[in-house]
């Protein structure tokens, strides 16, 4: 790989930046973690306070759901965690990863105005490629919530990327054809994902955000492929209901709800389109 800007973040920059009440209001920065997430589990056993931010220039061990490598370059992206205390059923926190996902794509909005869209359940794409990836981990003790760590990646700066997701992959700086600023986009999103998550905390669901979320989404009304374990189907996808569920319209009539978890979603074309 060509050699790819190596600039840090800036603290002061991003403090100065951030109108946020929680979010990242307990804020680390790192030059490099393994992960993000796995740097923000350590401190949540220490008892770092809800809103907690962990941030790094770059991550040598970054992780993708089902124990996939998330592919992290110094200096290029926004390799991020935040720490949620939420005190809801446990079974609610996965909807928080949807929460995040509309997050990136406002934030994104906001600094750039590209057409970013919502592959679910929550991954961030822009002309059918992967722009951002989420992970979220959760622990719990005796039926509660002890934490919530949704894991942000965002591609930003870099220029190629390594042939195992070059094909998938793009990043803002590709798109836009110049670089853009990590801090100021950090507090977008950041000040976004507060907005929605209070909105979600209000009903423990995706009631009050599922029309901005299908609105966002790259897969409404489109064919998607579902990579099921117990077996792959195609439908129209009409997007999530208030659990964070994508609904699939079969050939048939029939609908059927779609659950995250073991369950990848692809366009009928290619990765998302
Ligand atoms: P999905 O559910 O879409 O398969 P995951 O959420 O598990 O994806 O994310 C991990 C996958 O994302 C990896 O297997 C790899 O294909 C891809 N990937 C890894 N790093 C990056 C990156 N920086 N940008 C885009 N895609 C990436």
């Amino acid at each position: 790989m060509e050699r790819q800007d190596k600039m840090n973040l800036d603290r002061t920059k991003l403090e100065q930046e951030l109108k946020t009440r929680w979010a990242a209001r307990n804020l680390r920065c790192y030059d490099e973690v393994d992960s993000t997430n796995l740097e923000m589990i350590r401190l949540a056993k220490e008892g770092a306070p809800h809103g907690t931010l962990v941030v790094a220039d770059s991550q040598s061990a970054g992780k993708g759901r089902l124990g996939r490598k998330w592919v992290s370059p110094k200096g290029t992206g926004i390799w991020m965690s935040i720490l949620l205390r939420p005190d809801i059923a446990p079974q609610s926190a996965s909807m928080l990863t949807l929460v995040a996902a509309l997050a990136v794509v406002k934030g994104i909005d906001c600094e750039t105005g590209l057409p970013v869209q919502i592959k679910w359940p929550n991954d961030v794409v822009l002309g059918g490629r992967k722009l951002c990836g989420i992970l979220t981990e959760m622990s719990t003790e005796a039926g509660d919530i002890r934490y919530v760590v949704p894991g942000i990646g965002v591609n930003v700066n870099m220029t190629e990327f390594p042939p195992e997701v070059s094909e998938t992959a793009t990043s803002l700086r590709l798109e836009l054809g110049r670089e853009i600023e990590r801090e100021p986009l950090i507090a977008r999103v950041m000040e976004a994902f507060e907005g929605y998550y209070e909105k979600f905390l209000k009903t423990q669901d995706l009631a009050g955000l599922t029309e901005e979320y299908n609105r966002r989404s790259v897969n409404l009304g489109r064919q998607v492929k579902v990579l099921d374990p117990a077996g792959n189907f195609q439908g129209e996808a009409m997007g999530i209901d208030s659990q964070g569920s994508l609904l699939v319209k079969m050939a048939d009539g029939q609908v059927r709800q779609v659950i995250s978890g073991e369950v990848s979603v692809r366009g009928v074309y290619g990765y998302a389109l």
